[in-house]
C-alpha cells in the first residue's frame, strides 16, 4: 500500500486509516468498491476513465440504497491530491470504496452511516500479458442479479470471485470462467469476456450477471468505431471449447486472450481482434488517439 490514504475526510499517513474489529463492514462485507489504473510514464500519471468509474462506484451505493454520494468534481479533486501526495514512480491501482464502519451487530443496511475510503498500491501485471491464459470453467456458479447486485461491485460478493479464481490455481489454471444460474459463461473471476466464434464478435447481454465493465465498454466502443459488428448472445461450453479467440478484459488484467479452456486448445498465438484492442488501448493510454481526451485524465507528478 502506498504511503497515504483517504480516510475520514482526509488525505492521511496510511498507517493512521484504522477500522474498529466490530465494523459492519468487515463482518458483513458492507462495502462497494472501484479500481482504476494509473499508468506513470515521463513524470505524468495517466488515469483511464475517471469519470465512469465515480459513478459506477455511486451508483452501486444507490443500487443498496445506502446514504452517501459524492461529486465527481469533489471525487477527482481528491484523486488528484493522493495520487501527488503518493508521487508515484511506477503504474499504479487505485482503490476507492464506500463502506461501513457502523458498530451495528444487525445485517442490515438501514441503521448504518457510510464513508468512502481510497487507497493506492503500485501495481504491473495483474496477470501474465505476454502469454495466453489457462483457462478453467469454475465449478463456482455466478449469484443472479436478484439475489446480490453484480452490477455493484460489492466487496462482500467478492467471496464468489475468490473461491473462483483459487479453484483455478490451485489446479494448475491462470484464471477461472464463471457460468451463471443457467449455466452460461458470463464472465472471469474479475474480467469480463469477448469472445470471436465463426469470425463474429459476440459478447454477453448487459443483463447477464456480470459486472458491468469499463474496459469491455471501452471494447465495445473501439470495435464500434471500426464498424466491426457485435452481437450480444449467452456463450455456453461448446462455443468456449470452440472459438477462434476468446478475451478477457479488465481495469487490473487489461486485455488478455485464452490459450486454452479446461485444456482445450483455443490459439497458441494472439488473435487478431486480441492485438488490435491492445493496440488500440495503448494508442489511448499515450494520449494518441481519437478517444483519448475523453477518456483519460493526466496528473503531473512532482518529482
Ligand atoms: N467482472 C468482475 C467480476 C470484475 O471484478 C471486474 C474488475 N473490475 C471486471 C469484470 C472488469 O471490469 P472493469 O473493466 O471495469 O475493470
Amino acid at each position: 500500500m502506498m504511503q497515504y490514504c483517504f480516510h475520514k475526510g482526509q488525505i492521511k499517513p496510511s498507517t493512521e486509516a484504522t477500522l474498529s474489529l466490530a465494523s459492519h463492514c468487515i463482518q458483513y462485507g458492507t462495502s462497494v468498491f472501484g479500481g482504476m489504473r494509473g499508468y506513470f510514464k515521463n513524470g505524468q500519471a495517466t488515469l483511464f476513465r475517471m469519470k465512469d468509474h465515480h459513478q459506477r462506484l455511486i451508483n452501486a451505493a444507490k443500487i443498496f440504497g445506502w446514504d452517501y454520494h459524492i461529486s465527481f468534481d469533489n471525487f477527482s479533486k481528491i484523486i488528484h491530491e493522493l495520487v501527488q501526495k503518493n508521487n508515484p514512480d511506477t503504474d499504479f491501482y487505485i482503490r476507492p470504496f464506500i463502506y461501513s464502519d457502523s458498530e451495528v451487530l444487525t445485517p442490515c443496511f438501514h441503521k448504518l452511516e457510510y464513508d468512502m475510503g481510497i487507497y493506492m498500491i503500485p501495481l504491473g501485471d495483474y496477470l501474465d500479458t505476454s502469454k495466453g491464459l489457462r483457462l478453467m470453467i469454475s465449478s463456482y456458479q455466478k449469484f443472479p442479479d436478484s439475489s446480490i447486485s453484480t452490477k455493484a461491485k460489492a466487496s462482500g460478493a467478492y467471496l464468489h470471485s475468490s473461491a473462483a479464481r483459487s479453484e483455478a490455481n490451485n489446479r494448475g489454471y491462470d484464471e477461472a470462467l464463471v457460468m451463471d444460474v443457467n449455466w452460461k459463461i458470463v464472465e472471469g473471476s474479475a474480467e469480463n469476456l469477448i469472445m470471436v466464434y465463426g469470425g463474429e464478435v459476440i459478447i454477453p447481454p448487459l443483463a447477464s450477471d456480470a459486472l458491468e465493465g469499463i474496459s469491455i465498454r471501452s471494447a465495445i466502443q473501439i470495435l464500434k468505431d471500426k464498424n466491426i459488428p457485435i452481437r450480444y448472445e449467452y456463450i455456453d461450453r461448446s462455443m468456449a471449447y470452440t472459438c477462434d479467440e476468446l478475451l478477457l478484459t479488465g481495469t487490473a488484467a487489461n486485455i488478455l486472450y485464452g490459450e486454452s479452456v479446461d485444456d482445450r486448445i483455443i490459439s497458441k498465438e494472439m488473435g487478431p481482434i486480441c492485438k488490435m484492442l491492445r493496440q488500440e488501448f495503448e494508442q489511448i493510454i499515450n494520449n494518441n488517439h481519437p478517444r483519448s481526451s475523453d477518456w483519460i485524465t493526466q496528473i503531473k507528478i512532482n518529482k
